[in-house]
């Protein structure tokens, strides 16, 4: 190497060394953790897990249910206290719907009424306007999409061909598609998910249902795969990889980007 080759060669370092430093400030990938239907075993298990882990998510309400919840104490869903208790850990709550219907059997003014009915019931009972809307059965179409967006700013989608990995330079806030977590899935599957989401610059969505201590089958996930999905999500943030972010305050990363 002549003087001049060294002399650029520590132009290069000069150059570069503050690049990677803000590259390692900044992750690339986000992480965003959402339960769908507010089932009781999401408050008694899924909150206190994600707790410990220091971790928030967004939980989706189907607003009848809950109503409904609040009258009979042995109900599969949770009350009102219990959905105000995400709340206070510092989720977003968003809604899945009144009473969770297919949207798209229905006649434009009952998708306006569950809608509309779901909104104002979050906004009463939990003081917070929900601006996420998760539709159930991930059942959607142009139209259905079309009444949701002009009441919310994000759509979730759910199942079929929505394999949850969001590429945050094309993402549309009407199409956020979402990774079921599987409940004979190894944990290990959804952790280098999250690793790669990392790696690449991904916003990956894990859609969680009933978290239950034993015996899970579909719609369910065993206690002990959720924990460690925590655990190695917490992992990935704690080495700088990842953010863990709600529906709402990732996409609002994601627009400022
Ligand atoms: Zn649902």
């Amino acid at each position: 190497m002549n003087g001049l080759e060294r002399f650029f060669a520590c132009l290069l370092l000069a150059v570069s060394l503050p690049l990677a430093a803000s590259a390692q400030e900044a992750p690339r990938g986000l992480l965003s953790i959402t339960f769908d239907d507010a089932s009781r075993s999401q408050y008694k298990h899924g909150l206190r897990i994600a707790k410990d882990y220091d971790i928030v998510g967004t939980l989706f309400v189907i607003t009848s249910e809950a109503d409904g919840s609040q009258r009979d104490p042995n109900s599969w869903f949770m009350n009102w206290r219990e959905v105000r208790a995400f709340r206070a850990a510092g989720w977003e709550i968003g809604s899945h719907s009144d009473t969770h219907p297919h949207l798209t059997q229905l006649p434009t003014a009952d998708i306006i009424r569950e809608l509309d009915v779901s909104r104002e019931a979050i906004e009463a009972y939990v003081g917070v306007r929900p601006v996420s809307f998760a539709s159930p059965y991930g059942d959607h179409d142009a139209r259905t999409v079309g009444l949701v967006t002009e009441r919310f700013s994000n759509h979730l989608l759910a199942w079929g061909g929505t394999e949850g990995r969001n590429h945050p330079a094309t993402t549309d806030r009407a199409m956020i598609s979402r990774m079921n977590v599987n409940w004979n899935t190894p944990p290990e599957h959804y952790c280098a998910e999250i690793r790669a989401a990392a790696a690449n610059g991904i916003w990956l969505v894990l859609m969680f249902h009933q978290i239950v201590e034993s015996d899970p089958e579909p719609y369910t996930l065993a206690l002990n795969d959720f924990e460690e999905i925590m655990s190695c999500a917490a992992e990935a943030r704690d080495a700088g990889a990842i953010r863990i972010e709600t529906v709402r305050d990732a996409m609002a990363l994601i627009s400022r980007r």
